[in-house]
């Protein structure tokens, strides 16, 4: 048995487990599992409840499985089955196996039957509008239906023509009988079975019945032997219906359910049906547009696995809903690229350099070590040569009071390489700059110039060796911080999300990179070459993070 005294974090799950585990309890067993809807992509929300199912399950030697809740045909679909399956698995977990609530149509209508035959379920022919009516308030009472004396024999009649589609969609449904007058509105004879012909992407036109949520959850999670059945919070008035289902059957085991707090991201949207209005509405470019929270959107953007991790340890289980702030997500991906990423330059919006004292046709190859506290990264060559391309941004001909970048008859070093100074400025007949003549210090390479300082370091390339790249800029999808409060969540959409820069310039190392390398580009932030910048005939760069917090500023 492991336990967890000695984990930077606690929570109150594992406490229960403890506890759990001290009497005993499922024999020293621990099962969970984690159980999406196949009718979308996972988000960053999702990410928290994998962490917490698969790392519970690992911390205790015990096993977790993926388990598709796919009881609503009409919103599911294979493609976002195997999106799930891709996302948990690189997130970095591996299910004990893997199971759909559709695996078990058979035995749940069986298990209705069941309840039938106890006289603890009757079809009722109410409409959905009249059992709406018939079920009462939070302040009053609910009203039997007239179905709820029909015999037993009558119901398994008729559960039995529903299967068979003797009847039209929504003609009847199956419904527990429990208390119409429970103070629990959930436990008023809640639906636990509903006519519908869909097509479903695993048993076809087999059915044209099928089980509500509430009925299927938890007898799939007791025909896996699962002993503790992790879930969010707006299930804890629905774990007195968990247990009774479960109470009334002749089930494998009785798991456990416990409740914690879902993730809010301020500025972002955890909701697969509004995440899914983005894309059917094409406010973003698909599922996997680096501005979603969605698992594909963020490795898209050049987020790590790691990173994801990180953030759900820090962020812990709770069982009270708060928000938490971009800024926790930020930093765990920053911290996580600032150690791993490789560094690279890369200029924005190029401005030409030409170094008049640099021999015409010569070409320095620099030694650039590629990340300044792990020399175990190694060191690429970068060229240096007469004309190179600086940001147009580092260069101001009138600058602001504490500029220390290059100006007109000022000096600046180049990072990795020399000291120059610029000492005309060339423009056009509109005015525009068109190049910066300069001259350098030969004596400058890896040391500071006799006599004086120069306090600027910028990044630049060289004209003739770099090669041009799409920078694409992110940034927050939404501009009020808690998107899903308002009427309208589209109009919190940010018109400044993305910024595409095509005319960039980058190393000529970076030629060869694979596409989903990360970078970052000195002085710019974080990047990742675009996983499908294959096509496009220029390397396309996204950027997943800026190098500090300046968000609002
Ligand atoms: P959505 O509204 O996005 O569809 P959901 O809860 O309906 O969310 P499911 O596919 O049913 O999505 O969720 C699978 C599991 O992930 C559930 O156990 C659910 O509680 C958990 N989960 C979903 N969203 C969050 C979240 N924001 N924070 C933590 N856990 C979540
Ligand atoms: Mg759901």
């Amino acid at each position: 048995m492991s336990t967890n005294e000695n984990q930077s974090t606690s929570n109150f799950i594992r406490h229960i487990i403890n506890n759990d585990l001290k009497q005993n309890k499922n024999n020293g067993r621990v099962a969970t599992r984690f159980p999406p809807e196949p009718n979308g992509y996972l988000h960053i929300g999702h990410a928290k409840s994998i962490c917490l199912n698969f790392g519970t399950a690992a911390e205790y030697q015990g096993t977790c499985n993926l388990r598709f809740d796919d009881t609503n045909p009409e919103k599911e679909s294979i493609e976002y089955m195997e999106s799930i399956e891709r996302d948990v698995k690189w997130l970095g977990f591996e299910w004990h196996e893997l199971r759909h609530a559709s695996d078990y149509f058979e035995q749940l209508y069986q298990y209705a039957v069941d309840l039938i035959k106890q006289d603890k379920a009757y079809v009722d022919s109410l409409s959905p509008e009249e059992i709406r009516q018939y079920r009462g308030t939070l302040t009053e009472p609910g009203k039997e239906s007239p179905d709820r004396s029909r015999s037993i024999e009558e119901n398994l009649r008729l559960f039995e023509g529903m299967r068979n589609g003797d009847f039209a969609d929504g003609q009847y449904v199956l419904r527990a009988k429990i208390d119409m007058a429970s103070p629990n509105i959930n436990m008023r004879d809640p639906a636990i079975y509903r006519i519908r012909r869909a097509h479903h992407h695993r048993t076809g036109d087999q059915w044209c019945i099928y089980p509500m949520y509430d009925y299927t959850h938890c007898i799939s999670d007791a025909l896996e032997n699962i002993t503790h059945s992790l879930c969010t919070l707006e299930f804890e008035d629905h774990r007195p219906l968990y247990d009774w289902v479960l109470d009334q059957l002749d089930v494998p085991c009785h798991p456990q359910q416990i409740e914690f707090a879902r993730l809010q991201l301020e500025y972002s949207i955890v909701s697969k049906r509004k995440l899914n209005q983005l894309v059917m509405e094409k406010h973003v470019d698909g599922w996997d547009d680096p501005r979603m929270p969605t698992l594909a959107g963020l490795r898209r953007a050049g987020v790590t696995p790691n990173a994801i991790r990180d953030f759900c340890e820090r962020i812990g289980i709770t069982k009270k809903d708060s928000w938490i702030e971009m800024a926790v997500l930020e930093n765990s991906i920053r911290e996580d690229l600032n150690e791993n990423s490789p560094r690279a330059m890369a200029v924005l919006k190029p401005l030409r350099i030409v170094i008049d004292n640099y021999p015409e046709d010569q070409v320095e190859s620099l030694d650039i070590s590629n990340h300044p506290q792990h020399p175990e990264m190694g060191s690429r060559n970068i060229q240096f040569s007469k004309t190179v391309l600086i940001e147009h941004d580092d260069f101001a001909e009138v600058p602001p009071s504490g500029f220390k970048r290059l100006i007109n008859g000022g000096e600046v070093r180049l990072r990795g390489a020399y000291v120059i100074k610029c000492n005309e400025i060339s423009k056009d007949e509109q005015g525009n700059i068109v190049e910066l003549r300069c001259t350098y210090d030969p004596d400058t390479l890896g040391k500071n110039p006799e006599g004086r300082k120069v306090k600027g370091v910028i990044h630049w390339v060289s004209e003739q060796h770099s090669v041009p790249a799409e920078l694409r800029l992110y940034d927050r999808l939404f501009n009020h911080p808690n998107p899903d409060t308002l009427t309208n969540f589209l109009d919190a959409l940010n018109p400044h999300s993305l910024e595409v820069l095509k005319y960039c310039r980058v190393e000529s190392s970076l030629a060869t990179s694979a596409p989903g390398s990360r970078f970052q580009f000195e002085r710019l932030g974080y990047f990742c070459r675009d996983l499908q910048d294959t096509d496009k005939g220029v390397m396309v760069f996204n950027r997943t993070v800026t190098l500090r917090d300046t968000w609002g500023k």
